[in-house]
């Protein structure tokens, strides 16, 4: 089963609207010489910009094959939750992914696991297709605990959930200890998740969704590590934070996935 490649740069609380069209200007331009508006055979590209910038990315990205996602969605449709974004509103905006449950929601923002499973949810009844994160801390790699967490959260993100809407989900494994701090895992240590997670998925859903679900790795990819982690069998692209706001770098690990 092939699956194509994902690269995802998630912009976290950077870019305003001016700065984000400057920067999707940049990278348009790292692939002038090749005049590739997005080769068929290349990974899919993603940027997620923060919510009030992405009407200026969308415009910024007409006419090539860019994506253009959100951080974040809430589970309602509407009411009485100050600050929160509902599906309706994202979907209006012209997004098609969204990233749910990243390590900085949980760590700052009290999301949980239920949570995850309920934007999810959200996410799909509004046509968007979901990037869940997971990934252990620091104290539980050291207590070897990381694969019991893993399997917790995935099962929880995706509790509820039938085959047929895996079809648009995708899993992005991010060590907590890896992001924002320059230590990437090892290329085995990231692939043995992935394996692992793709296990689950099996467990869940069968063989056969298993192996159609894309799963990123995200914790410090960079243009230097890229090509390593995504060679790996399970691991079918990358969510990025801080290489995604270098053009050239962002260029380099979307070339590096298509190798
Ligand atoms: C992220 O924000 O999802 C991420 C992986 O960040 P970084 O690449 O900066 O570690």
């Amino acid at each position: 089963m092939s699956r194509r490649k994902l690269i995802a740069g998630n912009w976290k609380m950077n870019m305003t609207a001016a700065q984000g069209a400057e920067l999707i200007a940049n990278l348009k331009a790292q692939f002038q010489d090749c005049g590739c508006r997005g080769c068929a055979e290349g990974p899919e590209v993603l940027v997620c910009p923060p919510f009030t910038t992405i009407a200026a990315v969308i415009e910024a990205t007409k006419g090539t094959s860019l994506n253009v996602g959100a951080q974040n969605i809430h589970w309602a449709e509407n009411g009485a939750f100050t600050g929160e974004i509902s599906g309706a509103m994202l979907k209006e905006t012209g997004v098609s992914y969204v990233i749910i449950g990243h390590s900085e929601r949980r760590q700052y923002f009290g999301e949980t696991d239920e949570t995850v499973n309920q934007r999810t949810k959200a996410a799909l009844a509004n046509g968007l297709k979901p990037i869940i994160c997971v990934g252990e801390n620091l104290t539980e790699r050291e207590k070897g605990v990381t694969l019991a967490i893993i399997e917790r959260q995935v099962r929880w993100a995706l509790d509820g959930l039938t085959a047929d809407q895996m079809k648009t989900v995708v899993i992005a494994y991010e060590p907590v200890w890896a992001i924002g701090t320059g230590k990437t895992a090892t290329d085995q240590q990231a692939e043995e998740v992935h394996a692992a997670i793709r296990r689950i998925l099996a467990a869940l859903f069968g063989d056969e969704t298993a192996a159609a679900t894309r799963i990123l790795y995200g914790g410090s990819m960079n243009a230097a590590n890229a090509a390593g982690l995504l060679a790996q069998p399970d691991i079918d692209g990358g969510l990025i934070g801080g290489a995604a706001l270098k053009p050239a770098d962002f260029a380099t690990i979307i070339r590096a996935a298509r190798a």
